[in-house]
């Protein structure tokens, strides 16, 4: 066990939901443990106001539709306006399609009274955003470069042993260490996983014809084994899919050649955006459902991944774990003055504040996949109707819209 005062609360894991949770406790007195080292970055491609430099110097091909209310809370803890402007791309309206080739859902953010549905925004350039400053922060402590090789929970604090030798003591331990939570494991905290056997194929292409700021999504149906194909705006004529397949055809995908691979993503858009060209080469992430049982324990909190991995078609992990840390946050911030951080009774509170929400966007998204994944004319038929029904109904269509803006 370390002699050191313990810090109130050591963060592992310094992504996108654990670099949030750290920016969120300023003030506070916290260790921010994470593997990776992320050197501030200093990129002019990044900054430059022509977009074709930006192709040149890459766009991330991993992206995420940041809900508004989650553009916020970043703009609060100051990394929404790290991002360079002209790589923030709102969403104006959405259109889902059905499997059928006609139904279809609309969602548009001006005829709800919005400006936009989300923003789509590189997940390198988020998680520099996030990073930015992160060294000066008050009360932080960064321990970039290792990982927590295990963990102790004692009556008073846990202690935590660093791959590279360190011990580190702490009031409470963030668990935001992903899917493969070691935090999550170690503790005991019993978790359900269920591998979808799909995997997202995601890559970036510059777009004949104007997104204007227009995501689309088809519902591809049981005879394609449930995948979805999605196409996000970003800056300028460009477009990034997220392709969510079966294993075999993902591996079919990733091995066609640029032109190849181009020519079936317009295909199975129906050509909505003309002709596409591949600007950055294919990633393929496998994909799984997960959920904790608990998002709590004595002195444990787990947030993000490590508490639940949802399906990507409705764009909503990040945005998940976003919400949490700032639940997280306002439950250590709002505690009695001098009332320990990693108590039980306290850690409730986030835990009782996130179950509602977290549990209905599981739901959610796990019942969309099943009613696409489903084979049968009948279904088929069922799902399509739903669809359409849903468009027509107004009330219906703004409560959907309310949760995944939040
Ligand atoms: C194809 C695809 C598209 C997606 N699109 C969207 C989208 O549009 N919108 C959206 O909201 N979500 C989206 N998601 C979901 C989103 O990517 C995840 O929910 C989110 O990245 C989870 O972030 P995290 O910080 O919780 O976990 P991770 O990103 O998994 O980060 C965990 C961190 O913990 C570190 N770590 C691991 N073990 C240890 C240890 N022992 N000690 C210390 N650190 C450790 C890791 O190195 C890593 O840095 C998408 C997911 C996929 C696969």
């Amino acid at each position: 066990m370390s002699a050191e005062r313990p810090f109130e609360v050591a963060i592992a894991g310094g992504a996108v939901v654990g670099a949030a949770l750290a920016r969120a406790l300023r003030g506070t007195r916290v260790a921010l443990i994470s593997p990776e080292t992320r050197p501030p970055r200093t990129d002019a491609a990044v900054n430059a106001p022509d977009i074709d430099a930006h192709v040149n110097g890459g766009f991330d091909s991993r992206v995420y539709a940041i809900s508004p209310g989650n553009a916020a809370f970043l703009a609060q803890l100051g990394a929404w306006g790290a991002i360079p402007e002209a790589r923030r791309t709102p969403v104006h309206a959405m259109r889902v399609y059905g499997d059928d080739g006609a139904s279809l859902i609309e969602f548009d953010a001006y005829r709800s009274g919005c400006s936009e549905l989300a923003w789509i925004v590189e997940d390198r350039l988020l998680q520099d955003a996030l990073w930015r400053g992160l060294e000066n922060q008050d009360g932080l402590s960064l321990v970039s470069g290792s990982s927590i090789q295990e963990l102790e929970i004692a009556e008073t604090q846990a202690s935590l042993l660093l791959e590279d030798g360190r011990t580190l003591g702490a009031r409470l331990v963030a668990g935001a260490d992903g899917a493969r939570s070691l935090v999550r494991e170690q503790t005991g905290i019993p978790s359900e996983q269920h591998a979808y056997a799909q995997t997202a194929v995601v890559a970036n292409f510059a777009c004949g014809r104007p997104h204007r700021n227009i995501a689309l999504q088809w519902f591809q149906g049981g005879r394609k084994e449930g995948a979805v194909l999605a196409l996000l705006p970003l800056p300028g004529n460009h477009v990034s899919i997220v392709w969510s397949v079966g294993n075999a055809e993902a591996s079919r995908l990733l091995a066609l050649d640029a032109r190849g691979l181009a020519q079936e993503v317009a295909a199975a858009s129906c050509h909505a955006l003309g002709g596409l060209d591949l600007v950055t080469p294919p990633r393929g992430f496998p994909l799984q459902r997960l959920v904790a049982q608990r998002l709590v324990a004595p002195r444990i909190a787990l947030l993000g991944d490590a508490a639940h991995v949802i399906h990507p078609l409705a764009g909503q992990g990040a945005n998940l774990g976003l919400q949490d840390a700032r639940m997280l946050a306002a439950t250590i911030g709002g505690r009695e003055p001098g009332r320990d951080p990693g108590e039980l009774r306290l850690l409730r509170r986030y835990e009782r504040a996130r179950a509602e929400d977290i549990l209905a966007m599981r739901a959610a998204v796990h019942g969309l996949f099943r009613l696409f994944d489903a084979k049968g004319a009948r279904v088929a038929q069922l799902r399509n109707a739903g669809l359409n029904f849903a468009d027509r109904i107004p009330v219906l269509k703004n409560l959907l819209m309310r949760h995944a803006m939040d």
